[in-house]
């Protein structure tokens, strides 16, 4: 073999490697949540909300905020051509913190690491097209805030694992359990867009929604606790097992959407999300969630990224 060969294919080999090296997947390992025998199908809505409310507390906490792009809040093409919205928009990233009265506290979802004061723990080429900036005012870490609640989290439940849902886990203790939607996906793609959230190590516990009920005008619900206190409600389509969740609080019943609606413009105006792993389950899973809100118009709504 001539030396002009073995150069490029020296290149070649290295290109490979780094290609099968590089873009190694972060896969974390994933366990199976058995649910609980629940009375869910033998209640009607009525009796579920109005039942005696075992979360006695819930919090909001405000762990930043980030700047991001219009069209990926809203699908762009169901704006009408005079809407007054900014091609960016600030966006809060929450963190919902509830005490369960037998179970203990638990968060949903996990804010933003302290990284946010400056650029942010999430790196690679395509980041900055989901967050372009961020502002966090020293403290506002979901660390710092944790800290200061003196809280002892017992489980965490995500309703995606996207960047800015999964940002607070390098500050948090990794043994907290982590309970995602059955199959939702960790998306992790070095050079493009990669953080240190998970690891191949971390473990994920999946709720299966495919076991839960169909319960008007919810196509899936799952019972968590198997006591009626914290439901799971299968939003797919802003990410592949999006979950949104229904908390009956002693403040009354909160449903939260996650980013099955980031903004309360978009909920208001039945417009699903830009950024779609599906945009038919997206419109769907929206649609299910503004008709709960028609039924139900006392259960409070919480928006993903917007109060
Ligand atoms: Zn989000």
């Amino acid at each position: 073999m001539s030396k002009k060969i073995k150069i490029p294919l020296l290149v070649l080999i290295v290109l490979i490697l780094v290609v099968v090296i590089g873009y190694h997947p972060v896969k974390p390992t994933r366990l199976v949540y058995t649910l609980p025998p629940s009375e869910l199908p033998e209640k009607s809505w009525d009796e579920i909300l109005n039942s005696s409310p075992l979360i006695d507390q819930f919090k909001v906490l405000n762990t930043g905020s980030v700047k991001v792009p219009l069209s990926g809040m809203l699908n762009t093409d169901k704006l009408s051509e005079t809407h007054d919205l900014k091609e960016f928009l600030w966006v809060d990233v929450f963190v919902f913190l509830f005490h369960h009265t037998d179970r203990g506290w638990f968060m949903i979802d996990t804010g933003l690491d302290s990284t946010f004061q400056e650029d942010g723990n999430i790196k690679g080429f395509l980041a900055t097209n989901f967050i372009i900036e961020s502002k966090q005012q020293k403290s506002q870490n979901i660390a710092a805030q944790l800290k200061r609640e003196n809280k002892d989290v017992k489980g965490i439940f995500f309703t995606h694992l996207h960047g800015d849902h999964t940002a607070g886990l390098p500050e948090l203790n990794s043994s907290i359990p982590k309970y995602i939607g059955k199959g939702e996906e960790y998306l992790d793609i070095p050079l493009l867009y990669h953080a240190n959230h998970l690891t191949s190590n971390s473990q994920l516990i999946e709720l299966d929604w495919s076991q839960g009920i169909d319960k008007l005008p919810f196509s899936r619900v799952i019972d968590i606790f198997g006591d009626g206190s914290i439901l799971g409600v299968h939003t797919p389509g802003h990410s592949t097992s999006h979950l949104s969740y229904l908390l009956m609080t002693s403040d009354g019943p909160k449903l939260l959407t996650g980013d099955a609606s980031h903004t309360r413009y978009g909920f208001i105006n039945n417009i699903e999300p830009g950024w779609v792993d599906d945009q038919l389950s997206a419109e769907n899973s929206l649609a299910q969630l503004v008709e709960f809100h028609e039924m139900f118009p006392n259960v409070e709504v919480i928006y993903g990224h917007q109060r």
